[in-house]
This record gives structure tokens, C-alpha cells and sequence, in this order.
């Protein structure tokens, strides 16, 4: 595999902003879209490579703040115009980071009883509202925000908006964890923020449109880093319990251990074959069942082998940053982007078809 950070040492350590700035700065960003542009869709190879190697050199929550950037933000950013493209152009040379705000204060899994509030006027946006566990928050130079600009759950009834995280009515509060570090992921609040009329991303009414389309990448870019995370955890767990100084008998050699270890296997091939499957449907079709299985099996796989390989590790997994610490992280397989249950209800709508594709 070709090294997409060739001679950067130290290039990947520090937060969020640092790793996306580097990744900027390299020109890796652009490899995980097709023919380096955003508004062709991302390229799942060079998207699952990118990731892979983030995940190897960086943090878990800075990993978190690339993912969201590439597979959400960077590629609505692509579909606006005006101060959008400015950012856009800013996002790819590392020099802007863009939270991609649509979780509400009211419950994520029902995204169109959202309250966030946006006014369009002939010359100016007013927004009100908050937001709740976004990644990036704390540390954006701009947040695209999906707002209502009329009341009800119609599907046409929200538009996204490019907030400068600068503007006067926005507040930013870390969330209360101390998980994810690196990522950034707080609450957000706007009160009476007035923007210019062109900060609409994308047409008014298109908003929960472009965010299916979206969301649907995220969701792959989430099953391509938990390949990539399981299979970096399964490596080292495999050789601490190989560890011929911890016994002259390693754990290794154990067949109920080699069987568990090998059920995890298992999983992440099954989830890995998944991604090369689906990939291309997702990135060019956005393909919302495909996705959904892709989500589903990302956060079955990512519980299932980190629990294994924190077990696996005894009392050493509960070392600060050992295995039991990316277990808790990585249960955001499950519910970012959409909770487990949600995409699985989504593969049962699909169940038929999937099923059919499955005849030989
Ligand atoms: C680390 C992190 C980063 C995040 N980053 C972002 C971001 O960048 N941008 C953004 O917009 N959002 C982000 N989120 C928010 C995330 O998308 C939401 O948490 C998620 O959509 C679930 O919404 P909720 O937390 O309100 O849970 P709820 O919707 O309240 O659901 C709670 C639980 O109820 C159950 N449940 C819900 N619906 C159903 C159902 N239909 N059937 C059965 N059970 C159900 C599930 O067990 C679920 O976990 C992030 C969250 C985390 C933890």
C-alpha cells in the first residue's frame, strides 16, 4: 500500500485540528474523493486507505474529526455556493475545520422534529436553536447547521446553513466527557445569529435531501475505520497473547482463546467484505439500504471485537488508553450517525431486496 504521508514522522499526533491541518497540508485529503474533487463523491478505496491510516498514527477522537469532515461536511460544502466554496477550498488545504451539526436538543433518532429555527429573509438568515454532541464543535471554524425554516416534519422543511463559528450568538461548550479527546465534540447554541441570505447551503427545502445522501456516506466511512480499527486491535491483541515472556505457555496456544480470537476474525471480514461489496453503491447511488447494513454491521463488529479484545487483554485493558478505554470509544459505532436499532429498521424496510441479492 502507498504511503499517503510519506517522511511525516510526528505529522498525525495532536487533535483534531492538527491532523486535519496535516492531512490538508499533504494534499491526502483529496485521495478520498474520486479524481480529488469533493462534488464527484468520495472514492471508497482511497477513503477507506485515507481513514486506515489515520486510525494507525492519530488519536481515536482526532480520527472521529477527519471522518465526520470527509464523509459530511467537506462533500455538502461542494454542493453550495458563495462563502460555501470559500470554505470548501479552506477545508481541503487544512486550513478551516467544518462541524456538520443536524443532532438536535430534541432526540437524534427522530431528525425532523428538530427545533432549530432558521428565518430566511429577501437579505438575511436569522437562526435560532441549539445542537447537542457534534463532533467538532469546539474546535470549527465554521459549522454547517441543518435548520427548519418552516414548522412540521415535511421532508421539505429544512435547509442547511453556514454558520461562521465566529458570528456573534454562537456558543460552544465542550460536552461533558473524556472520551473522544481530540475531537472536539460539544454543544452548540445560536441565539439571533444573523448571516447573509447566500450562507444557505443548497436550496431551501433541500436540506433533509442532501443529509440522506450524505449521512449515507458517513455511514460507510464509518464501517471502512471499524475494519481498519478491528483489525489494528486484533493485531496487538493477537500478539500480546503470543507473548512468550508473559508464560512459557501463551495464551495463544489456548483453544478456546484461538477460537474466540478467530470469531472476531470472522466478523471483521465479513464486515470488510461488506465495505468492498457496497462501497461503490454508496458513493455514487448513496444507496440507503446498502448503508444501513453497512452501519448495522459496522457497530455489531466494532462492540463485538473490541469486548473480545479487551477481555483478551486481562487487567492490562484497563490501562489509561488500554483496550476497555477504545471499548467505550468505540461503542460510538452504534449510535453516531445513526443508532443501531435506527439502520436496522432501515435493512428490515429493505429486507426483501437484500434478500433477493443474495440468490445465485
Ligand atoms: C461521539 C459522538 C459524536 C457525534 N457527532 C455528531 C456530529 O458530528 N453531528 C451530529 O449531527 N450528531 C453527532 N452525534 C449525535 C448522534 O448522531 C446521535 O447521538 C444519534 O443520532 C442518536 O441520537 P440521541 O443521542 O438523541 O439518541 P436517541 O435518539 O434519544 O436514542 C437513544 C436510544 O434509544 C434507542 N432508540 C432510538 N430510536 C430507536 C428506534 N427507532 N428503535 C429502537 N430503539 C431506538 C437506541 O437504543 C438509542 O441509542 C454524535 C454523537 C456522539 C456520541
Amino acid at each position: 500500500m502507498p504511503e499517503l504521508l510519506p517522511d511525516q514522522g510526528d505529522a498525525l499526533t495532536g487533535g483534531g485540528r492538527e491532523v486535519w491541518a496535516a492531512l490538508g497540508a499533504s494534499g491526502a485529503l483529496r485521495s478520498a474523493y474520486r479524481g480529488g474533487d469533493p462534488s464527484l463523491g468520495v472514492d471508497p478505496v482511497g477513503l477507506g486507505r485515507l481513514l486506515s491510516e489515520v486510525d494507525a498514527q492519530a488519536e481515536v477522537g482526532a480520527t472521529l474529526s477527519s471522518c465526520v469532515q470527509l464523509a459530511t461536511a467537506v462533500p455538502l460544502l461542494a454542493t453550495g455556493s458563495g462563502p460555501a466554496e470559500a470554505a470548501l477550498a479552506d477545508a481541503l488545504a487544512g486550513t478551516s475545520v467544518t462541524a456538520l451539526a443536524a443532532t438536535d436538543t430534541t432526540a437524534g433518532s427522530d431528525l425532523t422534529a428538530l427545533g432549530t429555527e432558521v428565518a430566511i429573509g429577501d437579505n438575511e438568515l436569522v437562526l435560532n436553536g441549539g445542537k447537542r454532541w457534534i463532533t467538532n464543535a469546539t474546535q470549527a471554524d465554521r459549522i454547517l447547521v441543518l435548520a427548519r425554516h418552516r414548522p412540521g416534519r415535511h421532508f421539505t422543511n429544512f435547509t442547511w446553513v453556514l454558520v461562521p463559528a465566529s458570528a456573534a450568538g454562537v456558543t460552544a461548550r465542550p460536552a461533558d466527557t473524556e472520551l473522544f479527546a481530540g475531537a472536539g465534540v460539544g454543544h452548540l447554541t445560536f441565539e439571533d445569529v444573523r448571516l447573509p441570505r447566500e450562507h444557505l447551503v443548497g436550496k431551501p427545502g433541500r436540506g433533509l435531501a442532501a443529509f440522506a445522501r450524505q449521512i449515507a456516506v458517513e455511514r460507510l466511512a464509518g464501517a471502512l475505520w471499524a475494519v481498519a480499527l478491528c483489525r489494528r486491535v486484533l493485531t496487538a491483541t493477537k500478539a500480546r497473547l503470543e507473548d512468550p515472556t508473559r508464560s512459557d505457555e501463551p495464551l495463544w496456544r489456548n483453544e478456546s482463546v484461538r477460537q474466540r480470537f478467530a470469531t472476531c476474525v470472522v466478523a471483521v471480514r465479513q464486515l470488510d467484505a461488506l465495505c468492498r461489496e457496497l462501497g461503490d453503491r454508496v458513493a455514487t447511488r448513496y444507496d440507503t439500504a446498502a448503508a444501513a447494513l453497512l452501519k448495522a454491521g459496522a457497530g455489531m463488529t466494532a462492540e463485538r471485537v473490541l469486548a473480545d479484545c479487551a477481555q483478551l487483554q486481562g487487567a492490562d485493558g484497563f490501562a489509561a488508553g488500554g483496550a476497555q478505554w477504545l471499548r467505550a470509544q468505540a461503542a460510538v459505532f452504534g449510535i453516531g450517525g445513526g443508532v443501531t436499532e435506527v439502520v436496522l429498521s432501515a435493512v428490515a424496510d429493505s429486507a426483501d431486496a437484500l434478500l433477493a441479492e443474495t440468490a445465485r
